[in-house]
């Protein structure tokens, strides 16, 4: 730290010298992260990774169990089934995934749900079915729509019956 001792003496120095002087202070206050403390963030964000897999598995077990072998869309079985996650595309998905919000679907589903075909139309009809016949409360799909806060939540719609497939 000679930088330092001749601050401390009160010599005169150039720009240079006063602006590699003022780092070295504002990193002393600041107190630079030890090599520890990197490796200490570092493990913690690997934890958290880990529990969102666990979660992730957690959930994804549920959802194949509820699924019972049938696409939880068009009802075919013998099919292999994805896990879609109705609220996605917002850089949130593992965050708000959960049994209500995801569901077992089809190959061809997941592609027709994922490109939006027919309409988004079909496809909130079809999740409000889901939700129905498995007592969730339904929210309509938004996939570009910010994060809303509680309060501002979607208000429950009227419920029309719809018919559910007993097989
Ligand atoms: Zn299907």
């Amino acid at each position: 730290m000679p930088l330092l001792k001749r601050i401390l003496k009160g010599e005169k120095m150039g720009f240079r010298e006063l602006s590699s002087a003022k780092q070295a202070i504002y990193l002393l206050q600041k107190g630079k992260p030890s090599p520890a403390r990197k490796k200490a963030s570092g493990v913690r964000k690997q934890e958290k990774r880990a529990n969102h897999r666990e979660e992730t598995a957690r959930i994804r077990d549920a959802v194949f169990a509820r699924a019972d072998g049938k696409c939880e869309n068009c009802f075919k079985t013998d099919l292999h089934l994805q896990l879609d996650h109705w609220l996605g595309g917002s850089g949130r998905r593992v965050q708000r995934q959960s049994l209500a919000s995801t569901w077992a679907v089809c190959a061809s589903c997941h592609f027709a749900r994922t490109d939006n075909m027919p309409d988004a139309a079909y496809w909130n009809d079809r999740f409000e079915r889901h939700c129905f016949k498995h007592g969730y409360f339904f929210h309509p799909h938004a996939e570009h729509a910010p994060v809303k806060k509680q309060g501002n939540a979607p208000q429950a719609q009227e419920l029309v019956i719809p018919e559910v497939p007993h097989d």
